[in-house]
């Protein structure tokens, strides 16, 4: 027909890197909007199957499975989000560590094997976290510590929802929404001209509504907490969040931050960073970074927010209450 066509709504939700991926799009024509909503699926399907540590043949799994022995020629874009795994480290002062999976495989959080392990166990793997045992080689990533292994698992699934968002603007979306297992985007605005409204789930474990909103446009709002990957032995709940100083789940004041920032990809790094520093030393450090803002809820319920964020928030659950 003629005159201008409205834009629709498009959505389509696929099981991706071991969570739910939901994307939703504004277009003016079916065909399109869901092609470039297969578009991203496809990117995110690469990424995993070049960063899982667990897919055979995988980047990560090969650089592992060739630790102590030799170096691994991986994708640019691999060795491009190590790099910067290798920075956060030292940004975040070893708090954030894309070599922690010896740990990370022993607690097993949400495998079969989880468990609290003997304490010999964990202070065997602490001695194979050591960032400097990971070296770049032209294109080639070399673990040089046998016992040591890389995971991911904490910056390459807001990585994944970055890239699924390169696709959808490329393709010509003004206005969508990607929610990668809680890593969040917000395209543009909605179709009406109003900026995206994001929940940021209760963090109290058996809760899922949302206890604060914010409005967003092309930002991401990603959330780290203790509520969703975690187990429970001796009345003791252990989490998937570890602490590399201690080599157990982080245990502080904290049940979740909530990052909202320009990339997913920081946003993923930083929300798991400032969750194992606890609320004093992560509000001081989020602050101390441009165009990053955060949101801490500490179990007693108190809602602590960065300075440029906070006339933004709305409380929505009455149990939860603002700081100062
Ligand atoms: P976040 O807080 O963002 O990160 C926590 C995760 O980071 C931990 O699970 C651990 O992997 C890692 N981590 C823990 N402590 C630290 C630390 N101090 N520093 C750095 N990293 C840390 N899950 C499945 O169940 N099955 C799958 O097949 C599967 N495949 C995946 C493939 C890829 C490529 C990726 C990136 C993840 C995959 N996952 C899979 C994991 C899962 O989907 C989430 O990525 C994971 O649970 C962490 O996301 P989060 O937002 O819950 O937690």
């Amino acid at each position: 027909g003629c005159g201008t066509k409205e834009l629709q709504s498009f959505q389509k939700d696929e099981f991706v890197l071991g969570t739910r991926g939901q994307i939703r799009v504004f277009s003016t024509s079916q065909r399109r909007g869901n092609a470039t909503i297969g578009k991203a699926f496809t990117r995110i399907r690469e990424i995993e199957n070049t960063m899982s540590t667990s897919i055979e043949g995988s980047d990560v799994y090969r650089i592992n499975k060739n630790a102590g022995k030799s170096p691994v020629q991986v994708d640019p874009e691999t060795l491009k989000l190590i790099k910067m795994g290798i920075e956060y480290e030292e940004i975040t002062g070893g708090v954030f560590n894309i070599v922690l999976g010896s740990l990370i495989d022993l607690w097993g959080i949400g495998k079969d094997w989880q468990k609290v392990p003997p304490q010999q166990e964990i202070e065997e793997a602490k001695r194979h976290i050591n960032i400097n045992d990971l070296e770049i080689i032209d294109s080639s990533v070399f673990i040089r510590d046998s016992k040591m292994l890389m995971d991911l698992g904490g910056i390459a699934k807001g990585y994944a929802v970055d890239e699924a968002v390169r696709v959808l603007k490329n393709d010509g979306v003004e206005s969508g929404f990607i929610n990668l297992g809680g890593d969040i985007y917000a395209l543009g605005n909605k179709p009406d001209g109003t900026p995206w409204n994001v929940g940021i789930q209760n963090p109290i474990i058996g809760k899922t509504n949302a206890i604060a909103r914010i409005a967003l446009a092309d930002q991401s709002i990603v959330s780290s907490g203790d509520y969703e990957r975690y187990f429970i032995e001796d009345d003791q709940h252990y989490h998937h969040i570890i602490d590399p100083e201690t080599g157990y789940p982080s245990t502080n004041e904290l049940v979740s931050v909530t990052i909202v920032s320009e990339t997913a990809t920081d946003g993923d790094v930083l929300s798991t960073a400032a969750f194992v520093m606890g609320l004093e030393d992560g509000l001081s450090f989020i602050e101390s970074l441009e165009n990053i803002e955060a949101v801490f809820i500490t179990r007693d319920r108190i809602v602590y927010t960065t300075s440029g964020i906070k006339d933004k928030l709305e409380i929505l659950d009455d149990l939860f209450t603002i700081a100062n």
